[in-house]
């Protein structure tokens, strides 16, 4: 194999894509897939409507190699055992939400620990992190390739771990909660004890919190963002995002993006800064 061959076979090797294929309240579905291995951070969405997102950016379902369940709110974790099953995914999830999802570790689904790397394959392995977050054992996940390349997908936290900041700081690509603009959530429609658990420490992260946890950790490594879990009655994209790169300033140059409920819109590859528009595929 020629020199030029080698590194491009070689890039293409080490490339990760990672898809939102939705995300908010009503369900949530991240796609992440390499040359060889295709594998789901939480599946939040009725059978059909996962099959159908599949669908549209071009994979068949049963192709799905893996699929990680961050914590047993249904928005997360609503069809992952039937899809595990009916695809032939391993299904991985810690101890306490298999526990109150009813899986049975072993025969169902394999449970990790806190900061237990998941080899996929040689070219996606997967590292949970717990976060803070109403009664669940959440996690958020950390993405390697083989090159030593990282994404994050982080949603569903009161507020950010020092341990989370630390490898939040080493990745290319982020995905983050920017749950609810705060004048907004105050002032609107919610009950007064809902309001409180929403901006609590184990509730979401609101515009401002992503914006200053982002503006702490950005560095010429960090080439995209995208922003998720936007509540719809409490938050507006133009609001999260604004917000965000207020923060940042200058010293973010990459891309930035908002993952919707209906998505997917587009996908984001690890060593570059512009995504791809999934209806330019079709
Ligand atoms: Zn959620
Ligand atoms: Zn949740």
């Amino acid at each position: 194999m020629d020199w030029f061959k080698e590194v491009q076979c070689r890039l293409y090797h080490m490339g990760m894509e990672i898809t939102h294929l939705g995300s908010g309240s009503a369900g949530n579905s991240t796609l992440l897939r390499s040359d060889e291995t295709n594998v789901l951070i939480d599946c939040g969405f009725s059978l059909k409507r996962m099959e159908a997102r599949l669908r549209m950016v071009d994979l068949e379902p049963s192709s799905i190699d893996a699929i990680l369940v961050t914590h047993h709110h249904s928005d997360h974790s609503r069809t992952a055992l039937r899809a595990s099953k009916n695809w032939g995914a391993i299904l991985h999830s810690n101890l306490e939400t298999a526990t109150r999802m009813g899986w049975e570790p072993m025969a169902e689904c394999r449970t990790f620990g806190a900061l237990e790397r998941i080899v996929v394959s040689d070219d996606i392995s997967l590292l949970p992190i717990p976060v803070p977050h109403d009664d669940a054992d959440n996690v958020a996940v950390i993405a390697s390739n083989g090159g030593g390349r990282r994404a994050a997908v982080v949603t569903d936290l009161g507020e950010l771990t020092v341990d989370l900041m630390r490898h939040l700081s080493g990745c290319s690509h982020i995905s983050i909660e920017a749950n609810y603009d705060h004048s907004r959530l105050m002032s609107g429609p919610y009950p007064e004890s809902l309001k409180r658990r929403i901006s609590g420490r184990g509730g979401h992260l609101s515009n401002v919190q992503t914006g200053d946890a982002l503006s702490e950790i950005v560095s010429e490594r960090l080439e995209s963002i995208v922003l998720c879990h936007l509540s719809e009655s409490n938050n507006a994209p133009h609001l999260a995002e604004s917000e965000v790169l207020m923060a940042m300033g200058d010293r973010f140059s990459g891309r930035i993006g908002i993952s919707m409920q209906s998505g997917p819109e587009f996908s984001n590859w690890l060593g570059q800064s512009e995504p791809e528009r999934i209806s330019s595929r079709i």
